[in-house]
């Protein structure tokens, strides 16, 4: 069992029930490890699962050379995928703005691989539809804001059909909560925060 997001759920304790503002029970610090990419680390599980090196978990078609794209393994909804880039980066937190776009951005001096926000949720939505899932309406994309990350490699987590959560699900995955951070959140606050420096 290659351990994923198990491990910290699992020994995290039960929702105490609907009150606002419960961490999740995936929350754990990570360690703070501010990960800036371009490595492997063989210690983390979703290094070991992008070099195939888990045999438990099956990777899933991925039209990008840099990103891999698996279930989780507790599914949160019917369906739940994670998308991940191959080499080690931190968490959402670590990002910047050249993080959003789609393709190299010219000019712009960038590691030969890189990870992309867009790419991230494009694979996100093809997946979903390889599967047969369409109402793209109907999908919940994000990821786990520092510290609340049970991996610290970054992950994006797609779930579908975002009304058909569980109710640990709405709570881990909870919009406008401290905890989770859609992509398009993701996308706005990387943009706003590069204007505004
Ligand atoms: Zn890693
Ligand atoms: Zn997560």
């Amino acid at each position: 069992m290659a351990g994923e997001e198990a491990a910290a759920a699992a020994a995290a304790p039960e929702a105490a029930g609907p009150g606002p503002a419960q961490p999740p029970a995936e929350a754990r610090p990570d360690g703070g490890e501010a990960g800036n990419g371009g490595g492997y680390d063989g210690k983390c599980v979703f290094c070991r699962i992008a070099r195939r090196e888990e045999p438990g978990t099956a990777l899933l078609p991925c039209e990008y050379e840099d990103l891999v794209c698996f279930r989780d393994i507790r599914p949160g909804a019917p369906h739940h995928y994670l998308v991940v880039p191959v080499e080690h980066m931190g968490n959402c937190k670590t990002l910047k703005k050249e993080h959003i776009p789609v393709g190299k951005a010219e000019g712009r001096k960038m590691k030969e691989k890189w990870c992309s926000m867009k790419k991230m949720v494009e694979v996100g939505k093809t997946v979903l539809q390889r599967n047969n899932f369409s109402d793209l309406n109907d999908v919940r994309m994000g990821f786990h804001w520092p510290p609340f990350c049970s991996i610290s490699h970054l992950h994006l987590h797609v779930l579908a059909p975002a009304s058909q959560l569980g109710f640990l699900s709405r709570l881990i995955y909870r919009i406008n909560s401290y905890w989770f951070i859609t992509a398009e959140q993701l996308i706005e606050r990387l943009q706003t925060e590069n204007a505004a420096s």
